[in-house]
């Protein structure tokens, strides 16, 4: 099934490169250029994974983050920061709003499509222990 990322940026040209990048992959691509359409578009469409620019008119994408945190929807999708301003602590404020990741622009054409694709796949965990993995019961008690 096609991944659905939700691209929120108010920068026509970032936009354009975004939308060319993730376009390419395959994804199905939905867009916010504030914070606000960002948590109408995302609570609309339920993507699985959001790019959130943190300098956005109407609502900053950090404030969107903490508020998408909030609905038990968006508790867990991954929402990966982009943003020219960081400064030193600025990372842990990201963190701490509850983006999952924080890459700064100009966008590495590189690494974004890279994170992006081990948030929406990532690799299997551990294997389960032996029990209930062959439906005998094992080592039963009793
Ligand atoms: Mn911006």
């Amino acid at each position: 099934m096609k991944k659905k990322v939700l691209i929120v940026e108010d920068n026509p040209q970032n936009m354009r490169l975004l939308e060319m990048l993730l376009g390419a992959k395959g994804y199905t691509l939905l867009k916010a250029i504030d914070g606000e359409e960002a948590l109408d578009t995302a609570t609309r469409e339920q993507p699985d994974l959001i790019i959130m620019d943190i300098q956005l008119p109407k609502m900053s994408g950090l404030e969107a983050t903490r508020q998408l945190r909030q609905l038990p929807d968006f508790s867990h999708t991954p929402i990966i920061a982009i943003t020219a301003y960081a400064m030193k602590g600025d990372q842990e404020k990201l963190l701490a709003a509850g983006c999952d990741a924080y890459l700064p622009k100009p966008i590495n054409t590189r690494e974004l499509p890279e994170v992006i694709s081990e948030m929406l796949f990532p690799p299997p965990k551990d294997k389960p222990g032996p029990e209930g993995d062959n439906g005998e019961p094992e080592d039963s008690s009793h």
